[in-house]
């Protein structure tokens, strides 16, 4: 696979209320916020398709119902029992339907991007599961994954690729992943302040350090080779090269650090023909809009002058899993 051009691949993990409920509740002015989000997903579309960008969209498989009778048609039949009960999903209040409760069901918002040219739907697991967490195993996991396959096929769609909430990604659940349907995830960044952890062995540490990390500029952040995308089960791997932390005014003067980490991350993939894996969550965009497209549209521009410069490419998680997947099979 040698002299294959660089690329950019995004994903977004869609979630809304369900990525965030064990820590932020109905007061919580966040919660209020949430309808921003589904107004960031539409301009971020808009970005996407008018620049030509594809994107993989990881969305919470809830959130592909739009009422609370779809949603309750396709849950699994075997559930996660957590240890720490704030993670259990189906213990959240769902309202009607979508326009009743825009936090939790957002079957319009997933048309809309399966919909629009270059954007990928694929898959944050059927209930924002958690695969490190005690309670659960692989036989809940396999369960949660055929229902987010299900209710995406209910709109007509084939989930080919997964992003992990939380990032805790557990390798004994490959063939899980794989069974199901899937052919690519999106592995935890490969150093060792995103090592896949569960909740409880996340520390104040861990955290400061992947803070630090964005902004020091002292490495460019990691990029992976085309010959280490395919795992030795025969799933993709596509590890998170960053993540773009959104507007903070507390972190003002921090960012132009963290644009030029960013840049030099895309470029070295450019010219070394591997992979940038850049990722957010469209909720972080729903504050600070200006700033955080801004800042995106920087990213882009950098990536466009890579693409006149060194042939780099614009890919959704799965056309990276189709171009490894047409290179093995000419061996
Ligand atoms: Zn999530």
């Amino acid at each position: 696979m040698a002299n294959r051009p660089g690329a950019l691949v995004i994903s977004l993990d869609f979630e809304l209320h369900w990525g965030v409920r064990d820590h932020v509740t109905r007061q919580d002015p966040r919660y209020g916020r949430l309808g921003e989000t589904r107004e960031a997903v539409t301009a971020l579309l808009e970005v996407f398709v008018a620049r030509s960008v594809r994107a993989t969209w990881a969305t919470v498989g809830f959130l592909f119902a739009s009422t609370r009778d779809e949603l309750e048609a396709y849950e699994p039949r075997e559930r996660p029992a957590y240890a720490h009960a704030e993670l259990d999903p189906y213990a959240e209040m769902i309202g009607m339907d979508e326009e009743r409760d825009p936090q939790h069901l957002a079957g319009s918002l997933v048309e809309l991007i399966a919909a629009s040219p270059g954007q990928e739907v694929g898959s944050h697991t059927f209930s924002h599961y958690y695969c490190l967490e005690p309670g659960q195993s692989e036989a809940t996991f396999r369960s949660d994954l055929a229902s987010a396959q299900a209710i995406a096929r209910g709109r007509g769609l084939r989930l080919t690729s997964l992003v992990l909430p939380r990032n805790q990604w557990n390798p004994a659940y490959a063939a899980a992943v794989l069974d199901q349907g899937f052919r690519c995830i999106r592995g935890p960044q490969r150093s060792w302040a995103h090592q896949a952890r569960g909740n409880s062995e996340q520390t104040r540490l861990h955290r400061a350090a992947r803070l630090a990390e964005s902004y020091a500029g002292v490495s460019a952040p990691p990029t992976t080779g085309w010959d280490e995308v395919l795992l030795p089960m025969g799933l993709c791997d596509v590890p998170a090269s960053a993540f773009l932390r959104p507007h903070s005014p507390a972190r003002k003067r921090l960012e132009p650090l963290q644009l030029a980490r960013l840049r030099r991350g895309i470029r070295h993939a450019a010219q070394h023909g591997r992979i940038f894996h850049l990722w957010w969550h469209p909720h972080n965009f729903a504050q600070h809009r200006v700033e955080n497209f801004e800042l995106l549209e920087q990213v882009l521009d950098e990536f466009d002058r890579l693409a006149v410069a060194e042939g780099m490419q614009s890919l959704a998680m799965a056309d990276v899993a189709t171009t490894i997947s047409r290179s093995s099979s000419s061996w």
